[in-house]
């Protein structure tokens, strides 16, 4: 992980950082996702680690810097779900599946085989608290990064709710989330906000060419301006606006019959927040367009997305977007993943007024 300040964050990082005598022990760093949060926190780590900060940043010199760099600072521990980690490259130790669920893949013939954790698991915590009780190895700063915060459960999330209300000494915690409203108003208490702003379309369209993103405008407009989601996507989807919403808002717009039950099939295999994000994002454009406003994500379905978002269904666009949201909740946990993704595909087209079958 690389401990830079992304350009749009290092002038608040300074800020910041510059009043660290008045330091919070907690902090919740929170803002729209894909706008570097967590380069953020690691990056904050690495400068409150670092052992001869320039202007409150980290050097990238020091020894420090260099066990931050390769993720073994003593005083910096990373607490997230097991499958963030495998994301970050992570093996998973064999001898830690104690708490674990462990599911039958078909591939492994029958054997069990554990699936990474999506929670960050009270034990994850437990854990800490040798590491809270001794001195610090450097004799500074001791820094825990928590993310995403969402992913602390009812009770990972008392139990460090109660470190915080007796906080160790010189132990600073940085919690990131994308949605605070998520998290135990509790332990909301108990940290300082830190809301990071989302690049102007600017300096996210300048970092994305930088990056050598082609088509960095669409790209920008699908991730909802937060420049590394539309990175990230540009890496891993084939259009800025996903097929399956090409094919859905081809349909609706020509009323041609839509099979659902394949679009919830294939994406039942993805996972269900991404889906959930680009139909949250489709109604949100459905909506302008039924107020005549230009849509803001999916510029180039312009044309379909104003047939299809009417005024008379301006209300009605409203409280789908509000129970997509609603949907993001239990979109962690569904029973079956095909049957949610065809209850959601249903509740779309319900409001768009066309059957399946069809029909208007
Ligand atoms: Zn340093």
């Amino acid at each position: 992980m690389q401990a830079h300040f992304l350009p749009w964050h290092t002038e608040v990082a300074r800020e910041w950082l510059g009043a660290k005598e008045r330091f919070a022990h907690a902090w919740l760093i929170h803002g729209l996702a894909g706008i570097g949060k967590r380069e953020f926190a690691f990056a904050a780590a690495a400068s409150l680690l670092c052992e001869s900060p320039l202007k409150g940043l980290a050097c990238g010199q020091c020894p420090a810097c260099g066990w931050v760099a390769k993720g073994n600072h003593p005083d910096l521990k990373r607490i997230r779900p097991e499958a963030v980690a495998v994301d970050e490259g992570l093996e998973l130790a064999e001898d830690d599946s104690g708490a674990l669920e462990e599911v039958v893949t078909p591939e492994s013939g029958g054997a069990t085989k554990r699936a990474p954790s999506k929670d960050i698991r009270v034990e994850q915590i437990r854990a800490l608290e040798p590491w809270f009780n001794n001195a610090t190895h450097r004799g500074g700063w001791r820094v825990a990064l928590i993310y995403p915060a969402e992913a602390l459960t009812t009770i990972s999330g008392n139990t460090l709710l109660k470190v915080l209300e007796e906080p160790p000494p010189s132990t600073i915690f940085l919690l990131v989330a994308d949605a605070p409203d998520r998290l135990l108003p509790t332990l909301l208490s108990r940290c300082r906000r830190l809301p990071l702003a989302t690049p102007s379309v600017d300096i996210a369209r300048q970092w994305l060419k930088y990056k050598d993103v082609q088509h960095a405008n669409d790209w920008l407009a699908a991730a909802g301006g937060a420049p590394l989601l539309a990175k990230q996507q540009s890496e891993s989807e084939k259009s800025p606006c996903p097929d399956w919403i090409v094919d859905l808002l081809t349909s609706l717009e020509q009323n041609r019959p839509l099979d659902i039950g394949t679009v919830a099939d294939k994406l039942s295999k993805s996972s269900a927040k991404t889906w959930l994000d680009a139909l949250q994002r489709l109604s949100i454009d459905l909506s302008l367009s039924a107020h005549g406003l230009p849509c803001r994500y999916y510029p180039s379905m312009q044309k379909q997305l104003h047939s299809i978002g009417t005024s008379e269904r301006t209300i009605a666009f409203t409280q789908l977007t509000a129970w997509l949201n609603e949907q993001k909740r239990v979109a962690g946990h569904p029973l079956s993943a095909k049957l949610f993704a065809q209850a959601v595909l249903q509740r779309l087209l319900q409001t768009c007024k066309i059957n399946t079958s069809g029909h208007k």
